[in-house]
């Protein structure tokens, strides 16, 4: 497949809470090889891995010159401070991160993130220097109300209030429906583009055509090597946030090569 789009794909695996420091540096020992060839590919991915916090050491020493770049799962918006429990964007930048995933369905679910503190982040993120993946998806009952477009809306412009445009040119976002992640239910690959490009309306209106045109925009839910194909067909759709296929090297590897 030829390039025909602006914009360079990215596969991004999101670990959540597996793997050990030793189980890291494995991973990407067994990946490297794997993904050797993405380089001289007719379309090149940036692979990104987001592991746990406590493997970002093991995972900065075994990613060293091999192009793969690494994530936090989450941050808090402020430098430091009595925060218990969580990192600062200067942190992660010191342990290697170059992007960090934002606004994950599951922090809003289960540990009370809303677009508010959502859009703290991003703006802590990228006054850091930090990368967002900046996450952002409908529910089922949301989906079957027909409120999704209002719902991503809403996210999108409430997520992302006050960047700068050539802040918000940073981002990278990933459209992830609830009702798709760890389910096994994936959107249909004309489900899927009708979200991603109803995001790339709303930020030509919020940036302009060319910024619009330019936004990476990922896919998540449900990732697997047997679906990537159709998704990555969309001319919308720019790469995948990967949850479950990207513990397992191989599985990863097929998706970056896809
Ligand atoms: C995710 O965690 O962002 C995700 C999409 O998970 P899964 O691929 O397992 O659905």
């Amino acid at each position: 497949m030829t390039d025909s789009s602006p914009r360079r794909p990215l596969m991004a695996a999101n670990w959540k809470m597996h793997k050990t420091p030793a189980e890291t540096a494995e991973f990407l020992a067994r990946l490297q090889p794997l993904v050797a060839a993405n380089r001289e590919a007719a379309r090149p991915c940036d692979i990104v891995v987001a592991p746990p916090f406590p493997c970002l050491p093991a995972a900065a020493a075994a990613a060293r010159g091999t192009g793969i770049e690494l994530a936090g799962q989450n941050m808090h918006w402020e430098s430091h401070g009595a925060f218990t429990g969580e990192v600062s964007a200067a942190m992660l930048l010191a342990a290697g991160c170059r992007y960090v995933i934002l606004g994950h369905s599951e922090r809003r679910q289960y540990f009370g993130e809303t677009d508010a503190t959502v859009n703290r982040k991003l703006h802590a993120a990228l006054a850091a220097g930090l990368t967002p993946i900046f996450c952002l998806g409908e529910t089922l009952a949301q989906r079957e109300a027909g409120e999704t477009e209002a719902v991503l809306r809403e996210q999108l412009e409430r997520g992302m209030l006050g960047l700068a445009p050539a802040q918000a040119a940073v981002c990278v976002i990933a459209y992830e429906p609830v009702w798709a992640i760890g389910t096994g239910k994936t959107a249909t690959p004309e489900t899927a583009a009708e979200a991603h490009r109803y995001l790339r309306r709303r930020l030509a209106l919020l940036y302009g055509e060319a910024a619009a045109a330019a936004q990476r925009i990922l896919y998540g839910g449900s990732v697997k090597p047997d679906n990537i194909r159709g998704l990555m067909a969309q001319p919308d759709i720019d790469g995948a946030l990967v949850g479950g296929a990207s513990l397992d090297p191989q599985a990863f590897a097929a998706l970056v090569n896809f």
